[in-house]
């Protein structure tokens, strides 16, 4: 939306990138930005801010940067969603596609107690195949789940409206 224009400028487009054809959106270089970085945690959390978030869930990889600090920002905790054969402890999996290939999410089985509030924390939305993946693993340890929050939406893919097809409660800031 337009109030998150500063935060738009920020993130770069690259062409080609991870194969011809892809236009990726690029976010290193609006967190390498400090007045960038401090803006998105705090628009990225104000939503959420009286929601009893007890933790924010952060996927693998950017997810654990913006993730950690909305979770400083709502004085939560933070529990990493990780890809498969990261995590030490017991964990549930899940595998979810990719747009070539799939790969496997893992989540440490006693990371959260059934009941427990959480918000779902990644940069960016396209199918929500990913963001999916978390919330069925989060579904299976008994986490309520208050919604899921990402910097940037690419709509075309129609990530949002699956999401919110799952009940979820979609927040995000740039499109
Ligand atoms: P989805 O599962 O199709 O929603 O893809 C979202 C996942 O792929 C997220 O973890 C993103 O970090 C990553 N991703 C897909 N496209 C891009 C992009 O253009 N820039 C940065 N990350 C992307």
């Amino acid at each position: 939306s337009d109030q998150n224009e500063d935060l738009r400028a920020l993130i770069r487009t690259i062409p080609d990138f991870p194969k011809p054809g892809i236009m990726f959106r690029d976010v290193t270089s609006l967190l390498a930005d400090a007045a960038g970085l401090r803006a998105t945690v705090a628009r990225m959390a104000a939503p959420w801010e009286d929601k009893g978030i007890d933790k924010v869930i952060g996927l693998e990889a950017r997810g654990f940067i913006l993730g950690g600090a909305v979770a400083y920002h709502l004085g939560a905790g933070f529990v990493p969603v990780r890809k498969a054969g990261k995590l030490p402890g017991k964990v549930v999996t899940q595998d979810y596609a990719l747009e070539y290939g799939s790969a496997t999410f893992e989540l440490h089985e006693d990371s959260i107690a059934p009941g427990e509030t959480v918000l779902i924390v990644d940069d960016l939305l396209a199918t929500g195949g990913t963001a999916e993946a978390g919330i069925t693993l989060l579904e299976r340890l008994g986490a309520c789940i208050a919604g899921c929050s990402f910097v940037v939406d690419l709509p075309d893919l129609g990530g949002a409206a699956r999401l919110r097809a799952l009940g979820m409660d979609v927040h995000t800031l740039v499109a």
